[in-house]
């Protein structure tokens, strides 16, 4: 089912999401379920699958030489998107990305969603390699996540690659990124919406925001995105911090902003187990403020760790 078939069918009941990231090549899926079974009991209507695309990695050679070789260290979103539909009943949603891919591997890749009964897709652009300054396009590839979504809101039209046209339409459900702190790269938080808007007019349905810590910044933001003719869902994405390293991993990585009351609090804290405790209380009340205002989902970044998110949502629904 689509993710806004499951938010029409919630009438306005705030859902529960999450995000896992598949295992490193060579390793097992099992790792992976164990990190999803105890959220299950709370009855997610769909779970996200990152993707990672290419990487540089060294082989030592017995000469003492290196060899630079790249790959995909964390392939397989789209098996593990059927895995998870297959094992647990519940929708999944794959990450389409343009960065690392070619539009040829990206219409196969959403040919083989349309056969397992995937309905629904997030298009994002992905980020440059660790090598680049600025996110290049990758030959045959896609520029901007709006082009992405172009090309999937063309399969639900039954128009593919090279003009061919098809009898079977897909019929996608296409999610996209929001940034309530402006995308790193954006010039303003303006010109960033004013993108959003354009990925919305080709074609996507939902938006799925970055992590933050201030509500006060999705609120401000879902009320610019509306003023601008926004109208579709916006989901806020939810992280607990875990560790005291995160300050300055997520501020930097992402451009985000941390409140003072939250750097203090971590600050204060002796040890990462602490500091974990102080994450998820500070999960919890933004989830509770977030859900009285009514938000259509709850969005659970967990990046391969559950515990943290469990004692969060156990608090929460
Ligand atoms: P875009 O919407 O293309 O925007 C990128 C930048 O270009 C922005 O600054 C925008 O303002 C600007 N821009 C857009 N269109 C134009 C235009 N026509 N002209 C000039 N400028 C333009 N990354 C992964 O690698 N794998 C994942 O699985 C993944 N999942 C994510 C899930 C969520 C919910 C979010 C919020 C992010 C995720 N990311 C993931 C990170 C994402 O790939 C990066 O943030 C990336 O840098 C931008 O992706 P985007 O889709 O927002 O890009």
């Amino acid at each position: 089912m689509k993710i806004t078939e499951h938010i029409q069918k919630a009438k306005g009941k705030t859902l529960f999401s999450f995000e896992v990231i598949p295992p490193k090549k060579g390793n097992s899926i099992e790792e992976l379920y164990k990190n999803i079974d105890p959220l299950m009991e709370f009855q997610p209507p769909f779970i996200d699958v990152t993707t990672s695309r290419e990487e540089y990695y060294y082989i030592e050679h017995p000469n003492g030489l290196l060899e630079k070789k790249l790959t995909r260290m964390r392939p397989g979103t789209v098996g593990i998107c059927a895995a998870i539909q297959h094992k647990y009943k519940v929708d999944t949603v794959p990450h389409v990305l343009c960065g690392g891919f070619s539009k040829e591997e990206t219409e196969y890749l959403l040919v083989d969603c349309f056969y397992l009964g995937i309905d629904n897709v997030m298009a994002l652009r992905g980020d440059a390699m660790k090598e680049q300054r600025y996110f290049q396009p990758t030959s045959g590839g896609h520029t901007y996540a709006s082009d992405l979504v172009t090309q999937i809101h063309n399969l639900n039209k039954g128009v593919y690659l090279n003009g061919i046209a098809a009898d079977q339409k897909a019929d996608f459900c296409i999610g996209v990124a929001g940034y309530p702190e402006k995308h790193l790269e954006a010039p303003s938080l303006a010109s960033d919406l004013q993108r959003l808007k354009e990925k919305i007019e080709c074609g996507a349905d939902y938006v799925v925001t970055q992590m933050f810590f201030d509500n006060q910044k999705y609120f401000e933001f879902v009320d610019k995105a509306r003023q601008m003719g926004i109208n579709v869902p916006i989901i806020p994405g939810i992280k607990p911090i875990a560790i005291k390293k995160h300050l300055n991993l997520l501020s930097q990585a992402f451009k985000i902003d941390f409140p003072e009351a939250l750097i203090k609090a971590v600050e204060a804290c002796k040890n990462n187990n602490e500091v974990k405790q102080v994450g998820i209380e500070w999960a919890v009340q933004q989830s509770k403020e977030l859900k009285a205002a009514g938000v259509p989902v709850l969005h659970y970044y967990s990046m391969g760790k559950s515990d943290n998110i469990v004692k969060v949502i156990s608090e929460v629904f």
